[in-house]
């Protein structure tokens, strides 16, 4: 997630009205490999909210979202929703880099977060990982403590890491490799450049990219999609936030999408066709069958 914090539920509601228009639907399905519906849906894991947004996702072809929890109750709503939703949600559950230092007991959150974990439906540990831009130095071992912590249970559970990094790319590569990275590793939110995306590449790492890949400032993202394999990148909304140009503002959700992958066709000179069946295929591989 970007910053949840900063949305209020009253903002939400309002910006909700001025959700933008469906797009083209695509004609190979692909995942949404990263959202926050209980941030953005109403009516609880199992809810109406939910099954409208998938199905506004399937029309225009994304038929399956990974959903992500970012501490205790966003993480038990995620797995509840994707034992709901059985081939069309996988949960990723944890305590976010920037939630795990402010918590009162830790260790209390980690100890729910390894037994949710066990679940067959989460599929992925995260999100994890380290974010230095909003949580200041002093806080910094706390959150370090707390992504090692979820490198271990994602290598103990057999379960895919998927790491928040923000603004912290050498300290994200330097404490995987000090652990020891999991089988299957993923970025959500990719935001390195394309040497970072070349060293990630080599450790067998997967990128995700979201809808800052459409935004004008960010050629560094569009010149590290170029340069990977191409089965080692997914596409993901973070919804309701960074969502794709030309709606860049407004409130994100999975049906959205299809911006983003056309952009990634141009860019990497296919069809959009094959970008959706490379990313689903990622996906299936990283956090499936769904
Ligand atoms: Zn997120
Ligand atoms: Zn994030």
């Amino acid at each position: 997630m970007a910053d949840r914090h900063s949305l209020e539920s009253s903002e939400l509601q309002s910006a909700q009205a001025e959700l933008p228009p469906d797009p083209v639907p695509l004609s190979v399905t692909t995942v949404d490999a990263h959202c926050h519906l209980d941030i953005f849906t109403e009516g609880g894991p199992a809810g109406a909210g939910v099954r409208a947004a998938l199905d506004r996702a399937k029309a225009v072809g994304i038929d399956r979202v990974v959903q992500v929890g970012c501490d205790l109750p966003s993480s038990r709503y995620s797995v509840e929703c994707a034992i709901a939703f059985p081939g069309e949600v996988v949960a990723a559950i944890a305590l976010h880099p920037n939630d795990a230092p402010r918590l009162p007991d830790l260790e209390g959150a980690l100890a729910e977060i390894e037994k949710l974990a066990e679940h067959p439906r989460v599929r992925a540990i995260g999100e994890t990982g380290l974010d230095h831009f909003r949580t200041p130095p002093e806080k910094r071992d706390v959150q370090e403590y707390s992504f090692r912590r979820h490198i271990a249970l994602a290598k103990k559970l057999g379960k895919t890491l998927m790491i928040h990094d923000r603004e912290a790319h050498d300290d994200v590569l330097r404490v995987l490799e000090e652990e020891g990275a999991p089988e299957r590793v993923v970025f959500h939110c990719y935001s390195g450049d394309a040497a970072m995306a070349q060293v990630c590449a080599a450790r067998g790492y997967v990128l995700s990219f979201a809808g800052t890949l459409t935004f004008k400032n960010a050629p560094q993202l569009r010149e590290a999609l170029a340069v990977i394999p191409a089965d080692q990148f997914l596409v993901e909304t973070d919804a309701p936030f960074l969502t794709p140009v030309p709606y860049r503002g407004k409130p994100n959700a999975p049906y959205l999408i299809p911006h983003t992958v056309r952009l990634m066709a141009e860019i990497r000179g296919v069809s959009e066709e094959e970008i959706a069946r490379v990313t689903s295929a990622t996906a299936e591989r990283l956090f499936g069958p769904f």
